[in-house]
């Protein structure tokens, strides 16, 4: 079928789209509606060793990426979608066979194709080598792990002389700041200052590091019931700065409970701190259902982030705005995004500078 609508194109347009084949370098494999190879270029033949007449994968050991032995349902193939009518974009799949004994990671797309009438009568289906950057991503993680166990020990190792310089600053300041003068006690009030503030800094060096290997499994709940927590929590914040905080109805989720309500009590608590020092606080919390997962938002009316700060918000220790009004140290946003990435999601924000800030987390189903 679908070569005989190719040998009904006119020749020209026949050859233009074989050059465009012949020079691409994704595989691109045309398939009927039985599965059965019709058409591909030099790039596919190279990668999977495909031959005219073949059924996609007949040859192919195809498994799931994540652990490179578990076969990858067939059913689930983009080329198999792409015979019932469903698009794929960039399914990862690993290949091991005969030519690729070592194996090879894909990243494969597909398409169904219809005739005049819309029905389907085969499909296509695209492919490129992503195998050095799965690697790079790979090597990347374990770096990325390496030092965050550095930083871990690090923080550790420094909790306690920490602690034993704020201990004797206080110490020195209870017990010898009638001898030491204004300008002796000035002294003494940065260094238990300073020290607090590192002590600070480390304990949420240790938290950010703890993310990925302290949480907890994940269970259902009932996000509502979380809110109310956060809110009890942040109570005597909330009367204090005369904030109106009000909410939809949130879903029921599948997460870590105890860092989920983390990351709700560091957006609410910013979304209050962050405002015209005149303003009361105004905050919203919403959420809406969007490809079986779930987007919550927490809005406020406060004064917004520039663009160009979005990123360094989520910095570990990164701050946008400081000074006496926005007291903190850079280490909320940073926990609250890893958390959810450790969920498989994202976390991002709008904002305009004067109108307010939302900050939307994905939790995926
Ligand atoms: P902290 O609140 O201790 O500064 P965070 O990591 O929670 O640390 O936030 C990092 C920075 O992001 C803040 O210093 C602030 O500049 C900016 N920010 C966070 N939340 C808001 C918000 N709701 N509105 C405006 N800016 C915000």
């Amino acid at each position: 079928m679908l070569t005989g609508v190719l040998h009904e194109q006119d020749e020209k347009q026949a050859e233009l789209l074989q050059s465009v084949l012949d020079c691409t370098s994704d595989g691109i494999v045309v398939v009927g509606d039985e599965g059965e190879v019709v058409l591909f270029n030099p790039a596919a033949a190279e990668l999977i060793k495909i031959k005219e007449g073949e059924r996609l994968g007949l040859r192919a050991r195809v498994f799931l990426p994540e652990d490179e032995t578990t076969p990858f349902p067939a059913d689930e193939l983009p080329s198999a979608r792409a015979i019932r009518g469903e698009e794929t974009s960039a399914v990862e799949v690993f290949l091991r066979n005969e030519y690729w004994p070592q194996g090879i990671y894909l990243s494969v797309s597909g398409r169904p194709l219809y005739d005049e009438d819309g029905r389907v009568r085969g499909g296509v289906v695209s492919f490129h080598d992503i195998t050095k950057y799965r690697q790079a991503l790979a090597k990347a993680r374990e770096a990325y792990a390496d030092m965050l166990q550095f930083a871990h020990i690090a923080a550790h190792d420094l909790q306690s002389p920490l602690a034993t310089i704020s201990g004797f600053a206080g110490l020195l300041r209870a017990e010898y700041g009638d001898e030491v003068g204004d300008e002796g006690r000035e002294y003494i009030g940065f260094l238990v200052d300073e020290a607090e503030s590192a002590s600070r800094k480390v304990e949420g060096l240790l938290t950010f590091s703890r993310v990925g290997t302290k949480g907890d499994e994940f269970t259902r709940f009932d996000l509502n019931e979380v809110l109310e927590r956060v809110l009890r929590a942040l109570a005597a914040e909330i009367k204090e700065r005369g904030a109106v905080v009000t909410k939809e109805t949130l879903p029921i989720v599948r997460a870590d409970e105890v860092q989920i309500e983390r990351v709700l009590q560091n957006l609410v608590s910013n979304a209050m701190k962050f405002k015209p020092p005149e303003q009361f606080p105004v905050v919203h919390v919403s959420a809406k259902e969007e490809g079986g997962s779930w987007i919550i938002c927490v809005a406020d009316r406060g004064i917004g982030i520039e663009e160009r700060f979005f990123d360094k918000a989520f910095y570990l220790f990164g701050r946008v705005q400081g000074g006496e009004d926005y007291p903190g140290d850079g280490i909320g946003l940073a926990v609250s995004k890893r958390i959810i990435e450790r969920h498989g999601g994202r976390m991002w924000i709008e904002s305009e500078v004067g109108f307010g800030s939302k900050f939307f987390f994905k939790l995926p189903e």
